[in-house]
């Protein structure tokens, strides 16, 4: 199977007396979902800004194929003055949009709403609309059900373990449940 993320031997801190990672490493297939688990601070969103290269460790190496990703605040990752399909429209072809907005329960109305007219819930799933619709081949999930209420959580990860074709997923979350129920492995940073 393709490997779409390999992390080998990374270090990193912010400061050099304490690092978050020492000599870490974690890689993932395609078709495969590990979530990161572990408390607060432990370094789990520093992780996201290394595989999206926003920051360099200072030893070892990262390898990341096409990513999309979504953050535990839909409000920070839409702009507020563009409509969300304007937004989506940015980034990706919309193709086969119609089929994945039934699933996930959103209206087409949503779509051209500006971004603070949804509730967190729907912003938060246009956000996951628009990462699905990027075809990634690595999509990262920083807390993203968070926004969500409890029935929402478990239908839109179901619909993400759907539809891995070609995809892997990397799940932050605080919620053991959902690690146990959807990961193929729970990599727990301390
Ligand atoms: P988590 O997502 O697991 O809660 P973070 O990756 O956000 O943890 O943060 C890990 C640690 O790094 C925390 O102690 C945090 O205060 C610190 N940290 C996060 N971002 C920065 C930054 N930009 N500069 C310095 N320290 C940071
Ligand atoms: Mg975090």
């Amino acid at each position: 199977m393709n490997t779409v993320l390999d992390i080998e031997n990374i270090s990193f801190g912010y400061t050099k007396d304490i690092l978050l990672f020492d000599n870490f490493s974690l890689s993932l297939k395609a078709g495969e979902i590990k979530a990161i688990v572990g408390p607060s601070g432990v370094g789990k969103s520093t992780l996201f800004e290394l595989i999206l290269g926003h920051r360099k460790p200072l030893s070892g190496f990262i390898r990341s194929s096409s990513f999309s990703q979504v953050f535990q605040d839909p409000y920070s990752s839409f702009h507020p003055t563009y409509t969300v399909r304007e937004q989506i429209k940015e980034v990706t072809s919309m193709e086969g949009y119609e089929l994945l907005l039934e699933k996930m329960g959103l209206e087409e109305a949503f779509l051209d709403s500006l971004p603070h007219k949804l509730s967190g819930g729907q912003l938060q799933r246009c956000s996951i609309l628009r990462a699905l619709l990027m075809k990634p081949k690595l999509l990262l999930l920083d807390e993203p059900t968070s926004a969500l209420d409890n029935l929402n959580q478990l239908d839109i990860m179901k619909l993400i373990v759907d539809n891995l074709e070609g995809m892997g997923v990397l799940l932050i979350t605080h919620d053991g449940d959902l690690a146990a129920w959807c990961a193929d492995e729970i990599v727990t940073l301390s």
